[in-house]
């Protein structure tokens, strides 16, 4: 069922985006024209075939025997990389790879400083990933300029079409996510380059094994300057069941999850399991599982807690009561055993 409604949103996009991007790009087309100009041709070879099959490749470079994982500046990426690049070109894209990995490839159009359309999403990967997760964004837009190429178009733009394949998006290595885009708006100062992974390796390291400058300067010359920049646009597969439960095949983000992410411990009194009495028990382990059921609560009816205010960041309770989340991923117990009453309830990764 999963796959069905991938490749229904994919296939729907694909026949819509020409049209987005004649739009977008402002070229100077009268309705009636345009409608018989998209109507004449929709490129399934290319918007359909080939962009799946592009899809299909790109899933098979992966890092990992038997799962898709691609993480910043490994082994696969830096294949992905090239494969990416190859594909631009072959769109007629002007191409290049900048300071932190992420791949470029632009159409100046008429006027090379217009502000630039910027259409992308990222390369990298979680562990064990799905083929749309971040490449669908990539293909379609490539696939989209590809077809304005063929048409003689490409050159007519009245502004510059950007595709940003971005080195990072998830985070997995870094455990710091957006490293990639971070770079291009600016938004992470130059200290990104100094975050280490668990074993102690930099951003910096990694970039220069690669043949990277990753220098401050050469780091802090990626941010665009949003005076360049007219719009964004970014196709990516829906993660949830939403659109699927109400039957929609389409859906425009209107806004994105924040994230709040904590480590809790709850302390209570280690014991033997055979001997305690229940009315003298601490178990930490109970404690928690009370702690997330009323966590549970809370997100689904926020309006029932007494120190909610009815607003939070300008949402209503009706509309907070759908959209907060909460999620208790991990848990573990001291000492860990069938017959001892925990001392303490934690997040495994945190040091007892
Ligand atoms: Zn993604």
């Amino acid at each position: 069922m999963f796959v069905i409604r991938v490749s229904f949103i994919f296939f729907f996009f694909l026949f819509i985006l020409p049209s987005t991007v004649f739009s977008f790009t402002g070229l100077e087309m009268g309705k009636e024209e345009e409608e018989e100009e998209i109507g004449k041709e929709l490129f399934p070879d290319i918007l359909r075939e080939e962009a799946v099959s592009r899809l299909n490749e790109l899933g098979e470079v992966s890092d990992a025997d038997g799962h898709l994982e691609r993480t910043f500046m490994s082994p696969a990426s830096k294949i992905a990389i090239n494969l990416v690049q190859s594909w631009m070109e072959d769109a007629g894209l002007r191409t290049w790879v900048d300071q932190m990995g992420n791949v470029h490839g632009r159409a100046d159009g008429m006027n090379s400083h217009a502000e630039a359309l910027l259409i992308g999403s990222h390369l990298d990967t979680v562990i064990d990933a799905g083929i749309f997760d971040g490449p669908l964004g990539i293909v379609c837009a490539v696939s989209a300029l590809k077809v304005l190429k063929i048409r003689g178009k490409l050159g007519n733009l009245k502004r510059p079409v950007e595709v940003i394949a971005f080195s990072d998006e998830e985070g997995v290595r870094f455990q710091s996510t957006f490293l990639g885009s971070a770079a291009i708006s600016g938004t992470r100062p130059a200290s990104a380059l100094l975050i280490s992974d668990k074993s102690g390796v930099t951003v910096q390291d990694v970039l220069k094994e690669n043949s990277f400058d990753a220098t401050e300067e050469s780091y802090l010359q990626l941010k665009y300057d949003p005076q360049s920049v007219w719009g964004y646009i970014e196709v990516h597969i829906e993660q949830g069941p939403v659109l699927e439960s109400v039957g929609l095949p389409l859906g425009v983000v209107k806004g994105i999850a924040g994230q709040t992410r904590l480590k809790v411990t709850v302390r209570g009194s280690q014991g033997h399991a055979g001997t305690v009495p229940m009315s003298m028990r601490q178990d930490p382990m109970t404690a928690a599982a009370e702690l997330i059921v009323l966590l549970e609560t809370m997100c689904k009816n926020p309006a029932d807690f007494t120190s909610y205010d009815k607003h939070c960041n300008g949402f209503a309770a009706e509309s907070l009561a759908g959209s907060l989340v909460c999620t208790v991923g991990e848990i573990s117990s001291w000492p860990g055993a069938s017959n001892v009453i925990p001392g303490q309830a934690n997040n495994p990764n945190l040091p007892i």
